[in-house]
């Protein structure tokens, strides 16, 4: 069960929610911050799932009962889920939820929940409606965010909302699993580094978009470190699919590849030591041609910022490249 999880790997935030499910004394908004893969967004719905349960266990979620199911499977009908990972949340998402919640609920259970995962990824007129919105909750309702860059909320929204920090999880603890399950020593090393769960790391491990983005960044980077021109016209030539049916793969294929960047510039940085020859030769590499990794992670950052916000997939690549080499 999640909530054991919960338990033994974020002991303080159990606690804070034990607490305050046990004295029905939750707040009308939560901030939940932290590094990524550090179970915020499964908290989020084992609260909301704790809400409603008609067959709790204790405190907390059975996880298991229909109202459990129907909330993780985001079909229960007082709870709304917005998710800004995946699209830029505006004001017309803002409405939506103050529309839903302002009606009386129709569950039994009388609650209202929403969850909004990501949610520094909002325009600023949303946030201001959403700030409207939480300054004045209604009593049934409890409103979660997550995010892990809770400096680009609005202050405001910040102070109206109960802050719940979660600690940075043991990366070894995924990295071990990986290589329980036969990965290879660099896969598990990326692969613990990007997902948030176990069972992402397997599925994510398996899918080719993650392959082809470690063998395209491996590639790239040993361009990279001979000649710039060539590394780009590489990562154009195969990162752009040019059949257009397979956009969504591509997309997804960069955003791997942005991520193992990141992984990259941070081994650089913290000298890492991996057991695999490939990553190991780029890393040398990058220490004898003093890899400027600080603005290699500028135009990395720039880049995942720009794939949640625009569309053209071929021009994201172009600005990516065109900052990493620095405007030359
Ligand atoms: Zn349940």
């Amino acid at each position: 069960m999640f909530k054991d999880t919960l338990k033994s790997q974020q002991p303080v935030v159990f606690r804070i929610l034990d607490n305050a499910l046990k004295n029905d004394n939750l707040s009308h908004c939560y901030l939940f911050t932290g590094p990524r893969g550090t179970l915020k967004q499964e908290t989020a719905f084992l609260l909301a799932q704790s809400l409603v349960c008609s067959h709790k266990v204790g405190n907390w979620a059975c996880e298991e009962c229909l109202e459990c199911i129907r909330i993780k499977n985001d079909s229960y009908v007082d709870f709304i889920y917005l998710d800004g990972s995946r699209e830029l949340l505006k004001i017309e998402h803002i409405n939506t939820i103050q529309d839903q919640f302002s009606q009386t609920a129709l569950e039994a259970a009388g609650k209202k929940v929403f969850i909004i995962n990501d949610c520094e990824n909002m325009t600023l007129k949303a946030a201001n409606s959403l700030l409207k919105f939480i300054e004045e909750p209604s009593d049934n309702m409890v409103g979660i965010f997550v995010t892990s860059q809770p400096e680009r909320l609005l202050p405001t929204i910040i102070s109206r909302c109960q802050k719940i920090s979660f600690r940075p999880l043991p990366k070894t603890m995924f990295y071990d699993f990986a290589i329980q399950n036969d990965i290879d020593p660099l896969n598990a090393h990326l692969l613990s580094e990007l997902v948030q769960n176990k069972e992402q790391l397997l599925a994510v491990s398996n899918t080719s978009t993650y392959q082809n983005a470690v063998n395209y960044f491996v590639e790239f980077m040993t361009y990279y470190f001979k000649n710039k021109k060539t590394a780009m016209i590489y990562l154009e030539n195969n990162l752009f699919n040019t059949n257009q049916s397979d956009r969504k793969s591509d997309r997804e294929c960069f955003q791997y590849f942005l991520n193992i960047a990141t992984v990259f510039a941070d081994d650089y940085h913290d000298n890492i030591v991996i057991d695999d020859q490939s990553w190991e030769t780029l890393l040398n590499t990058a220490r004898e041609k003093n890899f400027a990794s600080g603005k290699f992670l500028k135009a990395v950052t720039t880049g995942k910022d720009a794939l949640i916000h625009s569309a053209n997939l071929l021009l994201i690549i172009d600005q990516f490249l065109y900052n990493l080499s620095g405007g030359e």
